[in-house]
């Protein structure tokens, strides 16, 4: 009996892996800010083989005396990106095949993991002269459905949000916060602008206007949105005649996330506003981090009730969906703590997927609790100090 339930195990994950269920992990490293090189601060990061990225700490003799140690640390993920990596370069190694596979039917999601200033929104949305992996993706999906248009209708409609302190908002018509109901098709944001998207130059513009609408932080002014996750979602709904002269209709979901800086995964201990927002985010980062752990273990119960971020997710995360985190980080010694937060959480995320890809029986020593996910902090925290 127990071979049965072992070759179960075994086929559930062939299955997974030809669906793709399995989490692409890459690195981007930015260049060194004019600010970073003022203060006279060093880099503390190298990409090798664009697969390894080592981590060293430049520490001075005083440094050494009161760290005792050198602190860093080699990782090696799917890519890693070094700061002259151009915006293409990244798309089309994360994201590209995600595009396609939403062509197919498929969902899929991709997430900018990291703290704030690391370059999420860099890597997400770009700037004019140099669009990100959103732009990227909504310009290539077009000029696919063109080449393809002789053969059905395809329909492309944009939704881009924000969750904020566990409150979900529109970014393109920002108004009153936005209530999300269960209906036919899964979770959804009720009154949502689903935006039919024509061009790319619009879509950018429409884009950059939502992020203009994110939350900024009363009292950071200057670090906009370090707290807010930004969600694209991506709609292909393509629909054609077959032979018997039936409707063949079939819909593809991209999801494109920018999430809140990781800095702050953890609750501080003031018993402020602050860090009820704070625990907030830790709900949604955490609630993210179980619901990946819970699917690639291939468990039963997916807690995406946990938060709204996953509640929004739930058809971008599971099924046939790939998943792609992209990591970003500082090349500055003055970020080393954060980065080093970053890649550890990067490379678990990786492990993850190969153990349960390789492995057939008892895949993960893990319990991706959030209670354990909460004490994995803790302790990189005490690590980081
Ligand atoms: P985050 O969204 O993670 O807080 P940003 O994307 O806003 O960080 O990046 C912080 C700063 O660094 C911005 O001024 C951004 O333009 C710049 N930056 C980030 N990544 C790159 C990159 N790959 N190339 C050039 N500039 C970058
Ligand atoms: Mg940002």
């Amino acid at each position: 009996k127990n071979n049965v339930v072992a070759a179960r195990k075994k086929l559930s994950l062939v299955e997974m892996e030809k669906n793709g269920n399995r989490i692409m992990v890459f690195v981007r490293v930015r260049p060194i800010g004019k600010k970073e090189k003022e203060t006279g601060s060093r880099c503390c990061v190298k990409i090798v083989n664009r697969r390894d990225v080592y981590l060293t700490e430049f520490a001075s003799p005083e440094d050494y005396l009161r760290l005792k140690r050198i602190r860093g640390g080699h990782f090696t993920f799917d890519a890693c990106f070094p700061d002259s990596a151009t915006q293409q370069e990244v798309y089309s190694i994360s994201t590209s095949e995600l595009v396609e596979a939403v062509l197919q039917g498929k969902n899929g999601s991709v997430f900018c993991y990291g703290a704030t200033g690391a370059g999420k929104t860099y890597t997400m949305l770009g700037t004019m002269e140099s669009p990100g992996v959103m732009v990227l993706a909504i310009k290539d999906l077009f000029s696919k459905i063109r080449t393809r248009s002789c053969d059905g209708t395809h329909v492309v409609h944009l939704s881009y949000l924000e969750v904020y302190n566990e409150t979900v908002r529109d970014l393109i018509s920002p108004g009153r916060p936005l209530v999300l109901r269960e209906d036919k098709q899964g979770i959804v944001a009720a009154g949502l602008t689903q935006y039919q998207a024509y061009s790319t130059d619009e879509v950018m513009a429409l884009l950059q206007q939502g992020n203009r609408n994110r939350t900024t932080e009363p009292t950071r002014a200057n670090e906009t949105s370090s707290r807010s996750h930004a969600v694209l979602q991506v709609v292909v709904e393509y629909r054609v005649r077959d032979a018997a002269m039936n409707i063949v209709h079939r819909v593809g979901k991209l999801s494109l996330i920018d999430l809140a800086g990781s800095e702050r995964a953890l609750a501080t201990d003031q018993r402020t506003l602050r860090s009820l927002e704070g625990a907030n985010i830790n709900r949604s980062l955490l609630a993210l981090s179980s619901c990946i752990n819970a699917l690639v273990e291939g468990k039963k119960h997916i807690p995406y009730r946990n938060s709204k971020l996953t509640q929004l997710l739930k058809d971008s995360l599971g099924g046939t969906c790939n998943t792609v985190m992209i990591a970003n980080i500082s090349p500055s010694n003055l970020s080393f703590g954060e980065t080093q937060n970053t890649l550890h959480w990067a490379d678990r995320a990786k492990e993850i997927r190969t153990k349960a890809t390789d492995a057939n029986e008892d895949l993960l020593p893990i319990s991706g609790t959030e209670i354990d996910q909460a004490k994995l902090v803790l302790e990189l925290q005490k690590e980081n100090r």
